[in-house]
């Protein structure tokens, strides 16, 4: 995928860091009704002549924990992406010093988040300050 699918720019004011998304929200939503859609066929498949599993209110219950652990994360993260701080293309300036002799490193890295229901992978930039030398991630997070 080139940088330019990867969302719209908004063109902010001068001093604000210049920043994107990183999906369109139809990208996003089309993503997690995917996952979920999946989740649920396990749960209550679409065709008939494939059986439901499962004959107990606790086997009920961790069939619908499942379909959480699926859904929720990639919820998340498409979430996170669809965030304007997800993807500057400017890094703003020094949240240590102020500087504004600051610069975007090419490592991006994609830590990973455990939420309440799962693990959830966010895509985090990482910038550094030539007045003070320190790192920040410019997004925020
Ligand atoms: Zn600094």
């Amino acid at each position: 995928m080139c940088v330019g699918m990867l969302g719209f720019i908004l063109v902010a004011s001068w001093k604000e860091p210049v920043m994107a998304t990183l999906r369109t929200r139809q990208e996003a939503r089309e993503r997690v009704e995917e996952v979920f859609s999946a989740a649920l066929d396990r749960v209550i498949p679409a065709e008939e002549s494939k059986p439901l599993k499962g004959g107990t209110f606790l086997e009920f219950e961790d069939q619908i924990e499942e379909l959480v652990r699926a859904v929720v994360p990639t919820l998340l993260e498409e979430r996170a992406a669809l965030d304007p701080n997800a993807k500057v293309e400017a890094p703003g300036r020094c949240p240590h010093c102020g500087g504004r002799r600051v610069y975007l490193r090419r490592e991006v890295t994609q830590p990973e988040v455990l939420s309440p229901h799962g693990k959830a992978v966010v895509r985090k930039q990482h910038a550094r300050c030539r007045a003070c030398g320190k790192s920040f991630s410019p997004s925020g997070s």
